[in-house]
Order: structure tokens, then sequence, then C-alpha cells
């Protein structure tokens, strides 16, 4: 085994840019006052927080009142979805959403399900697609909010969201339309006014900045029922101090991310290329999971016959390779990833996955590394299965 590690997980998280850290420490060192004080520390803190808002809604083209800070992800798709079902509560009680959603999005639609709200849920292609017109025929007069993500984290699928918010404005403008965009800010073009929708989740530490911080744009206009109450921060949105450093770090993040993506996203496109073409041709039953281009540029997700993902992983890992598998091994027993399954892939194939994720210090010797020593170790595997069921 050669020294360096290689980290192929940028889509489970990113390493932060140094730039980024930099950009952080001043904050958590002598500029640490509490932004809604009234003296010079707590202004100092403001106007950073304003700053990175600035920044970001300038970033994403929206208006900076119209962006609320959270703590990441998850949180982000926790408010947009029960704010929305809340405010909302009057006019119907009705969600559409995909099977192949993160669990960020899914858990929190059967909770409000065993709320009262009821929750339709659309197939997607063999690919990992939905399309502009199963939205449309899913909206009923109940509809009151629609949540499809913008691209997969697993399969790196990227959806027609566009088109979505348009068929479904034409059926009933009223209805909101919220995109979970964790998997493509910083990583893709993201422009809220192109895309359409009433609000879009985003995270910092998709995107090389830090963990723990993240945003949701909320189009003026959309009411949200607070989940966190409190000081009334983030214009009575949600409650707590914010986090300024992670806050000032997000918006470097992102400023460096739209800077450099001319540079990095077809860099990131052609080594991951040269990784699908290598793996499908040197390893025998295996399948590209997710659209064949429509996709992210840095991820490759494969499926490979005879094996289980959690032991490929392992066996990667020793090798100095970090990499991830869309199974979770749950009480002893193999889940096969519930995105695998909707793209109608059988028990086999969908735990036999492997989650390739590029990123900024990806290098071509590392996609090299990787197409050398993955066929030895799914033929190794393989074999070991093969003797076992001997
Ligand atoms: N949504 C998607 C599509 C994700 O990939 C993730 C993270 O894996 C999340 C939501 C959750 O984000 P966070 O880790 O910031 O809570």
């Amino acid at each position: 085994m050669s020294g360096e590690r290689i980290y192929l997980d940028y889509a489970a998280t990113t390493p932060p840019d140094p730039r980024v850290l930099e950009a952080m420490l001043p904050y958590m060192t002598e500029h640490f006052g509490n932004p809604n004080s009234i003296h010079s520390f707590g202004r100092k803190a403001r106007l950073a927080i304003d700053e990175a808002r600035e920044k970001i809604a300038y970033l994403l083209n929206c208006q900076p009142s119209e962006i609320v800070f959270t703590s990441g992800g998850t949180e982000s798709d926790n408010l947009a979805l029960r704010g929305v079902a809340e405010a909302y509560r009057q006019k119907g009680n009705h969600i559409v959403t995909t099977t192949i959603e993160h669990h960020a999005v899914l858990r929190t639609c059967k909770a409000l399900e065993d709320i009262g709200f009821s929750v339709t849920y659309l197939p997607v292609d063999e690919h990992g697609l939905v399309s502009p017109e199963q939205f449309a025929e899913a909206i009923n007069e109940r509809t009151i909010l629609v949540s499809i993500m913008h691209a997969n984290n697993e399969i790196g699928t990227i959806e027609p969201i566009a088109e979505i918010v348009k068929a479904v404005k034409e059926k009933r403008p009223e209805i909101i339309v919220h995109t979970d965009a964790v998997q493509t800010v910083g990583h893709i073009p993201v422009d809220i006014q192109e895309l359409g929708v009433d609000l879009l989740s985003f995270s910092a530490h998709k995107f090389y900045g830090p963990k723990g911080v993240g945003g949701l744009f909320v189009r003026k206009g959309v009411r949200l029922l607070p989940q966190i109450t409190g000081g009334g921060q983030e214009r009575n949105r949600r409650s707590g101090t914010e986090n300024v450093a992670g806050i000032v770090g997000m918006a470097k993040a992102l400023e460096i991310a739209v800077k450099e993506m001319p540079t990095e996203l077809p860099k990131l496109q052609s080594l991951r290329d040269e990784l699908i073409a290598g793996v499908l041709r040197v390893i025998t039953d295996s399948r590209l999971n997710g659209h064949p281009t429509q996709r992210l540029p840095h991820n490759a997700n494969f499926s490979f016959r005879g094996i289980e993902g959690e032991v490929l992983l392992l066996q990667l890992d020793m090798n100095g390779i970090a990499a991830s598998s869309g199974s979770a091994c749950s009480s002893g027993s193999l889940e096969p990833s519930h995105v695998l399954l909707a793209l109608g892939l059988d028990y086999e194939l969908a735990i036999g996955s492997l989650r390739l994720t590029l990123g900024r210090f990806t290098t071509r010797e590392h996609i090299l590394r990787v197409l050398d020593l993955l066929p030895d170790i799914v033929e190794r595997l393989r074999a070991l299965n093969r003797s076992f069921k001997a």
C-alpha cells in the first residue's frame, strides 16, 4: 500500500478549504461578540453576518432577506417541510415528493404523515429521473407543497427542477416548491430565479465549508412556522445566537466554489469519466447507477454482482481508499439503499454498490490507483463469496 490515503467520499463531506478556515478564525478569536449585542463587539459580528448573507444571496441570485441561516441541510429540509406544512395547514394537507429523497426529507414526510398530512411518493425511472408530468398528475386541490431534490446524493442524477416547477405552477401557482440542493450548491451552477423554486436547502460542509452550518432560501411572501423558537433571530424564522464563524466560512466557501467552478467542473467531469470507463471496461458484471450524462460532475456509483458493498469498502479502506456504499449495516443485516431499490435494481445489485465521489483535491493519480486496485479486490471478494456458497 502506498503511503497516501485517497479520499473519494466528497459527497459525504468535503475537507474545509484552508482559505475558508483563514476567513473564519478571527470570528472565533478577537471578533467573538454576540451579533445581537449592541456594543462594538456585537456590531462587528453582525456586520460579518450581514456581509455573508449578501454574498450568498448574490451568488445564488436572491435577496439577502430571503436567506435563513441554519445548522445544515437536515435542519433546512425540516424547516422547509414542517414550516410550510404547519403554516398552510388550513389550505390543505397534501405533499408531493419522490422515493429517492434524502432521509432528511423522507423521514420528515413520514413524521408529517403521523400528524395527519398525506404524502405522495413519486417513483423514478431506471436512471433516477422523475418527470414534470408525474408532478402535474399527482397534484390535487389539497396539495400545499412539493419537495424534489436538485441532485441525488447517492447516484448523482440531476432532476429537471425548472421544468417541474413550471408544470406545478401551471396547474396551481400557489403550491410551494422546495428543492434540496445540498448536493448541487457549490458544485454546479445554481440560480434560484432560473430554477423558480420557493425554498432551497444548502449545507456548507458539502462545498468545502465547515460542518454544522447551512441555509434555507425562503422566497419573499412564503410563510413558515419557525421550528426553533427563542430570541427571534433570522427575522423570527430561526432563533438562536448565530454561528458567526460558520456563516462567514460558508460565504467564503461558496465564493471560492463559484469562482473556481469553470475550471473545477470540467476537471472533475473528465476524471470521473475516466474512472467510469475504466471500471466498466475491466470489471465484468458491473454497472453504472444513475443517469449516464445528467449527473453530478464528480459522482460515480457502481454495482458489482456477487459482492457486498460494505465488505468492499473495508477492503478499499485497508488499501488507503475512502469511499462509500449505498447500503447501511443495521442490526447485523445489510439494508440495501432505498435509492438503488427505487431504480429497480435487484437485492444483489443493490447491496453490491460503491459510490466514489471526487473533489477539489482529487488527482489523476488517485483515479489510476483505484483502477489499479479495484478489479483485483472485486475479483477476490467474488471468489470468496463463491467458495462460501460452494
Ligand atoms: N440532503 C442531501 C441531499 C444530503 O446529501 C445531505 C447530506 O448528506 C443532507 C440533506 C443533510 O445535510 P447535513 O449533513 O448538512 O445535515
